[in-house]
């Protein structure tokens, strides 16, 4: 570690609870943020996170995660979640409750508001707010979230091993969830609402290519049907507004995501998804000092993995960051003393 690291410390009250200034803050706490929180806090950051409105992230709606490396029984979510922030506080991570409400990254350092009132400055900022799926918004859907309702294949496919299992939306989430679980389960039938899908003819043709899918156009949802698990699906024909059961222990909603970025879309290019447009092969911005990692800035790969693996980048992104900025930073206080 550098001199320059102990000498900003020692000026950074990262941990008064006090204080309005932070070192390092990161925004989120999902593998990404946690897996930052664990870098940065080892490099002596200080940081501090804001959780956000779901404190753990989507993990925490997710029952069984069986493909985070380091798991060979799998792990239940929430208690992943809780494992990531006790390591993270463990190092010194200072989490707290609240969410990012307004930034301004005009100028160094940067301003952040808490929960609409608190304001902050940050030298560096890791963004790692996520991304929230689309639901359909039914109570049936929301009653059985995680008891056969889930939001991705790559998760919880594995559990509807040989069974029926349904997949709602017709853009290349779906195609790509729908394939996935193809490999896997008995049958997949495919809900889109129109009588066409949004999903690239690449990804269509190899849906319709496979032998235990069935798509049923102008289909909307009425209802999840179970009282313990799924046991099926009311279905209404949109044309003929006739309306059927159809079996399966598996809904899979595949309607799109929404990445948690509004508040940062004044000062930060997104893409036309909403994602975060960082710089190839690192974690950085477009402003000096605010990175982004995690579902906040992957519309491609989207996994608690692959998330962590980008926190990882950022913290470091942000340690060399730091460095090289706060030298500068003392180098220009010595030549005004001098001068
Ligand atoms: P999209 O917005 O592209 O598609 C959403 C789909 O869900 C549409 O078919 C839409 O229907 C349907 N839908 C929306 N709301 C409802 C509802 N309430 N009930 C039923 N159906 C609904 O989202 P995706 O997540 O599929 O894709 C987002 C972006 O990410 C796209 O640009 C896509 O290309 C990209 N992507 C790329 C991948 C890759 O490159 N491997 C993998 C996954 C996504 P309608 O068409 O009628 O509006």
């Amino acid at each position: 570690m550098s001199a320059l690291h102990h000498d900003t410390n020692a000026t950074v009250p990262g941990h008064n609870p006090d204080s309005t200034h932070f070192h390092c803050l990161i925004i989120g706490s999902g593998p990404a943020g946690y897996t930052a929180a664990i870098y940065a806090a080892r490099a002596g950051l200080n940081p501090v996170m804001y959780t956000g409105m779901q404190p753990g992230g989507q993990l925490m709606i997710t029952n069984d995660v069986e493909n985070f490396p380091g798991y060979p029984n799998g792990i239940n979510g929430p208690a992943m979640m809780a494992d990531l922030q006790a390591q993270a506080e463990r190092f010194g991570t200072d989490v707290r409750n609240g969410m990012v409400t307004k930034v301004d990254f005009s100028g160094w350092p940067h301003k952040i508001w808490v929960d609409e009132k608190k304001q902050f400055t940050a030298d560096a900022v890791i963004i790692s707010t996520g991304a929230s799926a689309k639901w359909l918004g039914l109570p049936s859907e929301q009653r059985l979230n995680g008891l056969g309702v889930s939001a991705c294949a790559v998760c919880d496919g594995f559990f509807y091993r040989n069974q029926k299992v349904i997949v709602v939306g017709g853009g290349d989430t779906a195609a790509e969830e729908a394939s996935y679980l193809a490999n896997i389960c008995e049958h997949v039938t495919v809900l889109v609402r129109g009588d066409k899908m949004r999903a690239s003819l690449f990804m269509q043709k190899r849906l319709k290519n496979l032998p235990n899918v069935t798509i049923l156009w102008n289909t909307e949802t009425v209802e999840v049907l179970g009282d313990e698990g799924v046991s099926g699906v009311r279905v209404r024909n949109r044309i003929t507004s006739e309306e059927t059961d159809l079996e399966a222990t598996g809904f899979f909603v595949a309607i799109g995501h929404k990445p948690n970025t509004e508040v940062f879309a004044d000062y930060i290019p997104l893409n036309e998804a909403g994602y975060i447009d960082t710089i190839k092969g690192s974690t950085y911005t477009n402003v000096p000092g605010v990175f982004a990692c995690g579902d906040a800035q992957d519309m491609v790969y989207r996994q608690a993995v692959t998330a962590a693996g980008t926190g990882c980048m950022a913290a470091l992104d942000a340690e060399r960051w730091l460095t090289v900025k706060l030298t500068e930073v003392a180098e220009l206080a010595e030549t005004a003393a001098t001068a």
